[in-house]
């Protein structure tokens, strides 16, 4: 009995049909329990669940390693999964979607292609819509139990569902990898990091801190369980020819590809940057290949186009590609084309997105209180400034023309979300968690260690030590959009 599915799980595993987007209730033969019950017996222990989060990749993929070897260990199978929850999508207190339509598309894009690479290794990626935990949770029970490897994320919510299943009795072994430099080749603790950007900085390259060489891609999986106990945790209405043909990717959600605005520094869609690992290889080779490196340093404030800064965030953001990968390419670039201010400065920017990271093992949930790291009261807010700032209709046309693009492509230069950030806390006197809220649901490249750190950096309730900067807004559009075109591109429609 221990492996029978309880019933109240049930609605939770639904797989979804992509021709006509039907959802499939999980429906397991009485004979097929049986049989599975007596193969989970053998097998229970020789499988593993790899559980992919916002590690899509095959290359430079340390957990997945992990994984592969113990299930070649104990000559056991693998099966891949993803989760898509319908938690990421809900209401957020502030009265939008916590994902957009746009993210969930750029998301479901990085899943697709890493099916795509997962069925070309004759291996596969079975994609679940439900609940993560109590999706996990039917599968660990269908399957015997199997050790379940993943990424580690450092994050409240992404710990707390590692903790749920520990606690359901799961075994769960996570691999951390998501940081250009290892925690274990860090000058101090993670837990110990300085809250100071400069001072992490300096103290890493005072001691010659490098990155670790990425792994090379994974070739080869072990094969997936095998037909008895796929068939518990697959719709039993494809027959095992169709499942063959059409592989368990098959099984992901059917969500439309998001075509993105004419105008987009990062276009995205069909023929257009898509969300897999090879789209975002070929697109750091050609930055390479076109010299982008050499002039980072002198475009990065840059606010229109495509090549003003390297544009790896969205697939940094999945795991699409690996930080470590990014930077073995720019030193490849050094090697041979000459260091220089530039290149340096890509290593410069990775180690802010590493800093954050830290930050979070250092300060946990803290991160995330009204307050944040001090004593500053609650923040006020006013609902109506924050529904004009989110429309682009704040009056203010240097904020709005970001807050225009950021909603129509879901990407924003650094210059612009510095300044729609400062505007929202600083002159629109709006609570800051708001305002992440909406960077998270909008951004194709949110990442919640930076998300959350540069917003409370911004607010003055995080680790800046200015405690907060205000940024003038027509100075800065005067600075960075002298000829006024950045405004006039995303001025307000006729
Ligand atoms: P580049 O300028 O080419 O930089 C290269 C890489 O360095 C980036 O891809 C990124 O991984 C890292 N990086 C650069 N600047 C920062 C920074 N300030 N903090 C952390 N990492 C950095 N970045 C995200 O990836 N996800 C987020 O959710 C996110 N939210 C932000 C919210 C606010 C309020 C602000 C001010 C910044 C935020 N950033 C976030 C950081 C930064 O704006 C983006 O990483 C950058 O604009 C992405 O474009 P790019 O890849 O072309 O960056």
């Amino acid at each position: 009995a221990e492996y029978l599915l309880p019933l109240f799980y049930l609605p939770f595993l639904q797989l979804v049909c992509p021709q006509g987007c039907l959802f499939f209730s999980l429906y397991i033969h009485p004979e097929i329990q049986q049989e599975a019950r007596m193969t989970s017996k053998i097998t229970s222990q020789s499988g593993v669940i790899f559980w992919f989060r916002r590690d899509l990749r095959l290359h430079d993929q340390p957990a997945l390693t992990a994984a592969i070897q113990h299930a070649e260990q104990q000559s056991g199978w693998l099966l891949p999964v993803f989760i898509h929850d319908p938690a990421e999508t809900a209401q957020t207190r502030w009265g939008f979607a916590r994902m957009s339509e746009r993210r969930r598309a750029w998301m479901a894009s990085a899943a697709d292609a890493l099916a795509g690479e997962l069925h070309e290794r004759a291996s596969g990626l079975l994609q679940y819509e439900g609940d993560t935990v109590a999706t996990l949770l039917q599968l660990e029970r269908a399957l015997g139990n199997p050790l379940l490897v993943c990424e580690e994320i450092a994050a409240p919510e992404e710990q707390a569902e590692v903790e749920a299943l520990r606690a359901a009795g799961v075994e769960v072994h996570t691999v951390w990898q998501s940081s250009l430099v290892a925690p274990a080749d860090l000058p101090f603790e993670p837990r110990a990091v300085p809250d100071t950007f400069t001072t992490f900085r300096q103290a890493l390259e005072r001691a010659h801190v490098q990155a670790a060489q990425p792994l090379p891609p994974v070739v080869s999986l072990p094969a997936l369980p095998p037909d008895a106990l796929l068939n518990l945790v697959k719709p039993d209405s494809f027959s095992s020819e169709q499942r063959a043909e059409e592989n368990i990717r098959d099984a992901a959600p059917a969500i439309p590809a998001c075509v993105s605005d004419a105008r987009a520094a990062f276009p995205t869609g069909p023929g257009r940057f898509t969300g897999g690992e090879r789209s975002a290889l070929q697109h750091l080779a050609q930055y390479c290949q076109r010299g982008l490196p050499h002039t980072y340093k002198t475009t990065r404030n840059g606010l229109m186009g495509m090549d003003y800064s390297s544009k790896w965030s969205p697939w940094l953001a999945t795991g699409a590609l690996s930080a470590r990968q990014a930077w073995a390419t720019i030193q490849a670039f050094e090697t041979e084309h000459g260091a220089n201010e530039s290149t340096y400065w890509l290593w410069f920017e990775l180690l802010w997105r590493d800093h954050f990271r830290w930050l979070h093992f250092k300060h946990g949930g803290r991160l995330y209180r009204a307050g944040g790291l001090g004593n500053a009261p609650a923040p006020s807010h006013y609902a109506e400034n924050f529904a004009r700032w989110c429309r682009g209709e704040s009056g203010q046309p240097f904020i709005d023309a970001g807050m225009r693009e950021l909603a129509a492509t879901g990407y924003l230069s650094n210059r612009l979300r510095q300044n729609v950030a400062s505007y929202l806390v600083h002159d629109l006197g709006c609570d800051w968690r708001a305002g992440a809220a909406w960077f998270e649901a909008q951004l194709l490249d949110y990442d919640v260690y930076s998300n959350q750190g540069n917003w409370l950096y911004l607010s003055g309730r995080g680790t800046d030590p200015r405690q907060g900067r205000r940024f003038n807004p027509d100075k800065q559009a005067q600075d960075y959009d002298a000829d006024g075109r950045y405004r006039a591109l995303w001025g307000p429609l006729p």
